[in-house]
């Protein structure tokens, strides 16, 4: 395993794992992704960027009531017309400049079957995807691990939040350094990173917002020792 001085020690793989289970037990499995087939969750992953689920879901809702959301239709549909139909999701011109060039790699690289890309490996899978204009890394992993069933962690900024907060890295951690972080403290298990990163998302949704809501969080008796006290008193 790799050692990484930015992350705190007392953080092991064990104290990790315990943590998801915690979680798991407490909030429950939240399934994700939410989506019907592997296209509306690559479609949805697009489109959840900078804004609330509930828009992505009438920006797809609006795309099936068009039938518009299979592969030769968003490569057939004008980028005018894609861009109003998924308004509600906010950056729709670059939205649909995203879904257009996705759905052009598709096309040209594995014939515009997901299945034919989903037998090619994580590591070269996640090279292609982040080549995509548009696409970065959050997105990537997001599209690899919950419609691809790929191995990898997504990291949001939930998680460099919890990790601060927690202390748990030292100083400024980037987006790769946290992925490597999980991905060699945990098991390598598809239910265990689809699962903990859906209940990290859930811990910063409900707890951990800008103003933090430790009183009554799953996460309380994980913080360091000082702040447990500060709220105990
Ligand atoms: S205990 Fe507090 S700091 Fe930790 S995740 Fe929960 S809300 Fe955030």
């Amino acid at each position: 395993m790799v050692t990484n001085s930015k992350f705190s020690p007392e953080l092991t793989s064990a104290r990790l794992q315990k943590i998801f289970q915690h979680l798991l037990n407490v909030i429950g499995p939240r399934h994700w992704w939410p989506g019907d087939g592997a296209l509306e969750i690559i479609i949805g992953a697009i489109l959840t960027q900078n804004t609330a689920w509930k828009n992505v879901e009438k920006a797809i809702s609006e795309l099936k009531k068009r039938n518009l959301l299979s592969i030769s239709a968003l490569d057939a549909v004008e980028l005018a017309e894609l861009a109003s139909v998924i308004r509600s999701s906010g950056y729709y011109n670059q939205k649909a400049k995203k879904i257009k060039h996705f759905i052009r790699y598709l096309i040209e690289n594995y014939g515009g079957s997901l299945q034919e890309m989903e037998k090619v490996s994580v590591e070269t899978l996640r090279q292609e995807l982040l080549q995509i204009n548009g696409i970065g890394a959050e997105t990537a992993d997001s599209i690899l691990l919950y419609a691809l069933n790929k191995p990898t962690f997504v990291i949001d900024a939930y998680t460099h939040r919890i990790f601060q907060r927690h202390q748990w890295t030292k100083g400024r951690v980037n987006y790769e350094e946290l992925r490597q972080f999980f991905l060699q403290h945990l098991p390598q298990d598809l239910y265990v990173y689809n699962e903990f990163h859906a209940l990290i998302d859930y811990v910063g949704h409900h707890f951990c917002r800008r103003e933090p809501n430790c009183e009554i969080c799953p996460l309380k008796n994980e913080l360091p020792q000082q702040n447990q006290m500060k709220e105990e008193s």
